[in-house]
């Protein structure tokens, strides 16, 4: 179908109540307006008409839709991908372009955008929170807290920006690191993260590890599951309570 056609039968598939495309069950009024069945769930009455909802489906509609291509719901956020009702979803919790909420604003008033833009506000606005990896700066000693951490880092080498996590699992005693990031999926893969904790009693004594970048996506249930991050028992951090470490990100591979 030429895409002309295609965004002619797309305009007309927009739900009447929350205008976004009717994608898999559509519902139909004994009048013949249709309504996404998200919108369905929540009225009694068609929005059109008002006449009493059933629960009778517009198959025909249904089918015809299945077979068209999709917008991204970022469009107008520069995302060019068009998708079948299947694979939209999916790649609109992955969009590269979808909107973002920053991580470290407070609850109440937190920055949204484009990816782009969170850069800009992160310099601005959480300059205490940023690390910049590609000057292997030192971490203080805080590195070691009971509770959770996050840092921002910024990676001038590969202009590229990440997330450092630290979570504690009380019960086991381990002190958890993992780095997601911020960007594209694929290009996630492509990058790992060394921390070095060094003693600075005892100048031979270090731990280095190096670990995989994890995306933004990936649950931290399948993180801990992957077992792709640093965990070290708590006691042996604070061995080196006295010490410094360093965080430096590097390409996995040249590609
Ligand atoms: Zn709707
Ligand atoms: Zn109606
Ligand atoms: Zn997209
Ligand atoms: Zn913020």
């Amino acid at each position: 179908m030429s895409l002309d056609k295609n965004a002619d039968i797309l305009s007309n598939l927009e739900c009447p109540i929350c205008t976004e495309y009717m994608l898999t069950s559509i519902y139909i009024c004994s009048r013949g307006h249709s309504i996404c069945s998200k919108c369905k769930s929540n009225l009694q009455k068609c929005p059109t008409c008002s006449v009493v909802l059933g629960s009778t489906r517009n198959y025909a509609l249904e089918s015809l839709v299945s077979q068209l291509k999709y917008p991204c719901a970022f469009a107008h956020q520069g995302c060019k991908e068009t998708l079948s009702p299947t694979d939209l979803r999916m790649h609109e919790r992955n969009c590269p372009d979808r909107i973002r909420e920053c991580p470290f604003c407070r609850e109440d008033s937190v920055w949204t955008g484009h990816i782009a833009d969170l850069q800009v506000h992160l310099l601005e606005r959480h300059k205490s929170s940023i690390l910049m990896t590609n000057t292997k700066r030192r971490l203080k000693t805080n590195f070691l807290p009971d509770g959770p951490m996050k840092y921002f880092l910024y990676d001038n080498d590969h202009k590229a920006m990440f997330h450092l996590l630290q979570t504690y699992d009380d019960e086991r005693g381990i002190i958890g690191y993992y780095v997601r990031y911020l960007g594209d999926k694929e290009r996630a893969k492509n990058f790992k993260f060394t921390l070095s904790i060094c003693s600075k009693s005892e100048r031979s004594r270090n731990i280095t590890i190096t670990e995989f970048c994890h995306d933004e996506v990936v649950s931290f249930d399948d993180i801990i599951q992957s077992g792709i991050y640093i965990g070290l028992l708590k006691s042996v951090l604070c061995s080196y309570s006295d010490g410094y470490c360093i965080l430096s990100i590097s390409a996995r591979s040249e590609k």
